[in-house]
């Protein structure tokens, strides 16, 4: 069990591995740059997916030295791991691999990822620097309801509570009452899921009776979708703690290649092992910090299956400058949404989390919405259906001009935010389908 904790004067709140985590920029760029040939070097002799890559363009590890060397190297997509459907990324023999995952396939076919016994090791390293971050320490009762299985969250999040030293309540999702009658009666201090799974919970203990007074709940672990800031203060009001941003993605390792930290001002990317840039996804040119366009990672010390410049198509920017926690390590904003959840109506790009921060910041809507997207007679439509809260609904329900007001309303909102018109239905409170884990917010009937 580690013992390493160390104050940090700013904000008093531990940091797990300061060595790592408060790395100088130049101590951080070299050991990038000699982890980044050692990587290039292994699929290069591991991996023939990537050594005829590197040929076909006439490199050889020898020509990546420094991290600013990465630009040469070719990108990885996700189309390349389809194509090399189970295998064939993997660069550690088979009798390395200690575990097999797979992406939950929100959009398309999963993808295979295998673990040596040395990246599982790693993967925990990078949870307890997050779980630390939060402040989550051994004193802590802390649930993961992120789903146990193929996808990473459940494992992983279970396995960094573990390094922590904190005791860790396996509850996964489903049977939603028992967990809220066990965040009451065991005292759960912390809980790691999905934005909308939390946001589920607390209207199940709302219903049960169960007030956030009579719950212990101070750190909640939330990832695995796009979510806003309003997303964040209806949760942290809810459920009386504090939510903390947990990003992560299979390909790469799972949940915490990136943690916010109690600023809650951007995520920190464990850059130590993922190294991350960003793109104009159009041109594939480097972005400077502080533009948006698409996140870009090459793992810098995974053995199972590393990946050299994996385009996550997850849209954000890099933040300028450094953090007050006292972590050197570079932050990631928060993500405004994948590449593959752009919609594209009559022309203008429209991203779900828009209609998100719109629909949160009118205090009559429950944080529960859907796109629904058309064409009719050659033109596309959107129709976004908006939720009441209950307390609104009592009062107002019977009075029809009242809601037609209130669809006007948010339609004039929604149309200054996204630049394009929107007809809206406001629904009854709970009529709108709750997600237990990554939550579908579009239906596109235009693809179907
Ligand atoms: P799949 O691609 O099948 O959903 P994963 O389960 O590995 O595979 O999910 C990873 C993806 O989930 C990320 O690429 C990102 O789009 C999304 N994601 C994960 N964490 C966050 C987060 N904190 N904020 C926004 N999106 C997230
Ligand atoms: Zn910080």
């Amino acid at each position: 069990m580690k013992t390493n904790f160390y104050n940090t004067p700013k904000s008093q709140t531990m940091i797990w591995n300061p060595n790592k985590e408060c790395m100088s920029r130049d101590e951080m760029s070299e050991l990038q740059g000699r982890r980044l040939h050692k990587i290039v070097d292994y699929v290069y002799h591991h991996v023939p997916f990537y050594r005829n890559k590197l040929q076909s363009m006439d490199l050889t590890p020898d020509d990546i030295r420094t991290i600013d060397d990465i630009t040469k190297l070719p990108f990885t997509t996700k189309q390349d791991l389809r194509d090399n459907y189970p295998f064939g990324l993997q660069a550690a023999p088979q009798s390395e691999i200690i575990r097999i995952h797979a992406s939950s396939g929100t959009t398309g076919n999963p993808t295979i990822v295998g673990y040596t016994r040395k990246d599982i090791g790693i993967w925990n390293e990078c949870m307890a620097r997050s779980l630390t971050a939060y402040g989550v320490g051994r004193d802590d009762i802390f649930s993961v309801s992120y789903g146990y299985g193929l996808f990473t969250g459940g494992l992983g999040a279970h396995n960094g509570v573990e390094t922590i030293g904190a005791a860790v309540v396996p509850a996964s999702t489903g049977n939603t009452e028992k967990h809220a009658k066990l965040i009451r009666d065991l005292g759960i201090t912390g809980i790691a899921c999905t934005p909308s799974y939390a946001l589920y919970l607390a209207e199940t203990m709302e219903k049960m009776g169960i007030t956030k007074e009579q719950t212990r709940l101070r750190i909640g672990a939330f990832g695995a979708e796009p979510w806003t800031e309003q997303m964040r203060t209806e949760i942290q009001e809810r459920l009386g703690l504090k939510g903390y941003n947990l990003y992560g993605l299979s390909e790469i390792m799972g949940p915490s290649v990136s943690y916010e930290c109690v600023c809650q001002h951007g995520s920190h990317i464990n850059e130590d092992h993922f190294y991350p840039e960003i793109i104009n996804p159009q041109t594939l040119e480097r972005l400077p910090d502080g533009e948006t366009g698409e996140l870009v990672f090459t793992t810098l010390t995974k053995e199972g299956m590393p990946v050299l410049r994996y385009r996550t198509r997850d849209l954000c920017s890099i933040l300028p400058g450094q953090c007050s926690c006292g972590r050197t390590s570079v932050r990631m904003g928060r993500i405004a949404g994948r590449s593959d959840d752009m919609l594209i109506i009559r022309g203008i790009n429209v991203f779900p989390s828009q209609v998100e921060s719109v629909v949160l910041s009118s205090p009559e809507f429950a944080p529960r919405y859907m796109l629904i997207v058309d064409r009719v007679n050659n033109l596309d439509t959107l129709l976004v259906q908006v939720e009441l809260r209950q307390e609104v609904f009592t009062s107002t329900f019977d009075t029809p001009t009242a809601i037609n007001k209130l669809e006007q309303h948010l339609a004039a909102k929604l149309k200054s935010v996204l630049s394009i018109g929107a007809k809206v239905q406001i629904k009854a409170p709970n009529t709108i389908e709750r997600s237990q884990g990554k939550s579908a917010h579009v239906i596109d009937k235009r693809q179907m």
